[in-house]
């Protein structure tokens, strides 16, 4: 063993970094394993992301009941309302968009 790992060294792997050395080490390490575990930002980080992930992964429940509304929706002539009313948000906020004027 060449010495323990910066704590730099350490983070960047927390954070993702592949090492084959750090792997080796840290499984017979403590010290910087407990380095580790007391690191608590990447920690947030992965908390913050898992939170993430949460949010914008919908249950696959939730995906197939919005998938069959929009089939419904296609099936029906209402799809023509509901283009024409994107379409016109679209053209309101490109006007928004160019004009020099804020918006009232
Ligand atoms: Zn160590």
């Amino acid at each position: 063993m060449i010495g323990h790992p910066s704590k730099r060294q350490l983070r960047a792997w927390l954070l993702g970094e592949s090492n084959d050395k750090l792997d080796e080490h840290l499984s017979s390490c403590e010290r910087c394993a407990s380095v580790i575990e007391n690191m608590d930002e990447p920690r947030t980080d992965g908390l913050i992301a898992e939170t993430l992930s949460r949010v914008l992964e919908p249950p696959p429940d939730l995906t197939s009941r919005i998938e069959l509304r929009v089939a419904e929706r296609l099936d029906s002539r209402q799809v023509v309302g509901y283009v024409a009313e994107m379409f016109g948000a679209g053209l309101e906020t490109s006007k928004l968009l160019l004009t020099d004027e804020p918006p009232e």
